[in-house]
């Protein structure tokens, strides 16, 4: 097996193919052994396995999926890479590669396709500039048992957060309402080819098996979220007359005290059975 991060194998492969690194498409690419192995390992990854990777890029984290999962099926938006990757992972039969914007994928439909009577789960090492949505995406699909993403330190901080923190946001809660998160490790600038400006870290999604939040209607749950979190340290009622208009100042001040809380509260220190009874609360002035 080629040694992917090794540079001093893969400096010339890469220039015998005239590659250049693509700042534009978040290509920083592993160059220390350790991080792949141990993403695999903690992700869970064996052979009852269906792995979703995005970005193979040059195939660290391909490989030690394809030596442990029973399927992999990765997803790449640079086909410059396709002769590089045809060498450093071309051997295993376990992997399947897709040439495309893994934001145009239809996900749910590709696992049941590649995944069937497997366990699905998502692996990554995530190209920065779009990681909200394709973590959105990933959980919204509502498909996977496990996501386990390397992100912006930053990043993975905002999505463990807890109430009342400065990382606290509308994405937090999006995130925990869908999954249970762990912060695994962090990843520093040296382990990557070239070096991010910033550190990385390996955060795990345990997707909830049952949402038992009881949000009568998701829709307006994440609208009283994303409301709450736009007018951070003012109270509550101001953000939420602005993200409801229907309700005015005087029904927003109504809704928050008919849920059991103080008008003056400010939304960053609510969890989410907190805004479930918000969301509730407008719901049920709706009908
Ligand atoms: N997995 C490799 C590693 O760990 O070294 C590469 C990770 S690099 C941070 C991100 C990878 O995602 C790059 O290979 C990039 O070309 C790819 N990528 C960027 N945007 C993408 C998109 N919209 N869909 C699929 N892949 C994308």
């Amino acid at each position: 097996m080629v040694n992917v991060c090794d540079i001093q194998v893969m400096k010339p492969l890469l220039a015998e193919h005239g590659f250049h690194f693509s700042k534009a498409k978040g290509q920083n690419f592993l160059i220390a052994p350790w991080v792949p192995q141990s993403i695999a390992q903690e992700a869970g990854v064996d052979e009852t396995a269906g792995v979703l990777e995005i970005g193979p890029g040059i195939g660290p984290l391909t490989q030690q999926l394809c030596l442990r999962a029973k399927k992999v099926c990765a997803v790449e938006l640079d086909t410059r890479l396709k002769p590089i990757l045809d060498i450093t992972v071309g051997e295993f039969d376990n992997l399947e590669i897709i040439w495309d914007d893994v934001l145009k994928q239809d996900v749910p439909a590709l696992v049941r396709e590649k995944f069937a009577g497997l366990r699905p789960m998502a692996c990554a090492n995530l190209p920065y500039y779009i990681t909200s949505p394709i973590l959105s995406a990933l959980l919204e699909a509502d498909c996977f048992d496990s996501v386990t993403v390397m992100v912006q330190k930053e990043v993975a901080q905002r999505i463990a957060a807890a109430p009342g923190s400065a990382d606290y946001s509308a994405f937090t809660v999006f995130c925990q309402y869908y999954a249970e998160p762990e912060l695994l490790f962090d990843v520093p600038a040296h382990c990557f080819m070239p070096q991010p400006k910033v550190t990385s870290a390996v955060i795990q999604l345990r997707v909830r098996k049952e949402r038992n939040w009881g949000a009568l209607d998701e829709a307006v749950f994440f609208r009283t979220v994303k409301a709450s979190f736009a007018m951070r340290r003012k109270k509550l009622s101001n953000g939420l007359a602005s993200g409801f208009p229907e309700l005015g100042k005087t029904g927003a001040a109504e809704v928050i005290e008919a849920a059991g809380f103080d008008a003056n509260i400010r939304g960053e220190t609510l969890g989410i059975p907190e805004f479930v009874r918000i969301a509730n609360e407008i719901v049920k002035r709706r009908s």
